[in-house]
């Protein structure tokens, strides 16, 4: 994804939303949260590095995608396959596949729980000009959010939430201008999620709310809520952090307004009409981590605790969803 294009403009607000009270995993209930194993979403981050790039059209996205879908069908999910031939803003032909993964499909109440799985075809932000036309390995962009989703599915099939959930893999999200294009169209990324949203896996699908996971694997990461999540899903995005910070996360998840991300839940907020957050992380020093498309978004920038922070805050979601 990219940064909003005024992101000085929104990256201002300072107030805290400790006080409030609508988020309803403050009751009293007492729920049985499984423990999130991280070193397991580590492995799973890992697993899809291994096949090298998941660029669009190449033999490594495909083996990853086979690998992915087989994952989610193993924990017992209904898994459904979007394929599509999608247009890049050069006219070039992506051959894209969404994987769906559904928990529990018969349930009424889902909760829709999504990542991008390809990486970026260029580090085209790498310090290294030599460099702007290699493909990243995307550990953190792309793979750390599939990573921590496959551990929740894990999970899924060991306790049974109440509600349904359906885990998303998007493609085809990082293929957005170059910046050497001269271009800015913010619809030339997320084209599998602008896909999906258009033509969902079920004709009608809707959920409750979606959460986005979009590089949650870097060294202390902290997640403000992100600008286009708070003006579309604002109960979401206090629902989460308070969550997180029930179970001892708050200095991760840090309950202010950040910048924009024009990221696979614009879409799905704008077309689906799904109200959709993104974790994604902020940063003063960089766009979104240090490393953000460059070569060195490998294994090195992954780190077990944000992983940790970040699945168990969502199971504490899932599990109090009623
Ligand atoms: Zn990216």
């Amino acid at each position: 994804m990219t940064i909003l294009g005024l992101l000085s403009v929104f990256a201002c607000s300072n107030k805290s939303d400790k006080g409030s009270d609508d988020a309803d995993n403050t009751e009293k209930r007492v729920v049985n949260v499984p423990e999130f194993n991280a070193d397991s979403a580590f492995y799973f981050v890992k697993a899809q590095v291994d096949f090298g790039p998941r660029t669009m059209n190449s033999a490594a996205h495909d083996a990853c995608g086979d690998y992915l879908a087989a994952k989610l069908e193993q924990y017992g999910a209904k898994v459904y396959n979007q394929r599509a031939d999608l247009s890049s803003y050069e006219g070039k032909m992506l051959k894209a596949r969404n994987i769906i993964g559904a928990f529990n499909p018969e349930a009424k109440k889902r909760v829709a729980l999504f990542s991008h799985w390809d990486s970026r075809p260029w580090a085209d932000n790498d310090p290294d000009a030599s460099n702007h036309y290699t493909p990243i390995l995307g550990a953190n962009d792309g793979a750390s959010g599939v990573g921590v989703l496959l551990e929740v599915a894990r999970q899924l099939q060991l306790q049974q939430p109440t509600i349904g959930i359906d885990i998303i893999f998007l493609d085809a999200e990082d293929v957005g201008n170059h910046r050497d294009s001269g271009m800015n169209d913010e619809k030339s990324w997320c084209l599998g999620s602008q896909y999906w949203a258009r033509t969902p896996h079920i004709p009608g699908y809707s959920a409750r709310y979606g959460i986005l996971l979009d590089m949650v694997g870097g060294a202390n990461a902290q997640f403000q809520y992100e600008y286009y999540s708070n003006r579309y899903a604002r109960d979401v995005n206090k629902k989460v952090w308070k969550a997180a910070d029930a179970i001892g996360y708050g200095n991760y998840f840090v309950a202010t307004v950040g910048g924009g991300a024009t990221d696979d839940h614009l879409f799905i907020n704008e077309i689906a009409r799904i109200p959709t957050i993104d974790i994604i992380p902020t940063s003063q020093k960089y766009t979104f981590f240090e490393h953000w498309h460059t070569v060195k978004d490998n294994m090195d920038v992954i780190t077990v605790p944000t992983l940790k922070a970040v699945g168990q805050t969502l199971l504490q979601v899932i599990y109090y969803e009623k």
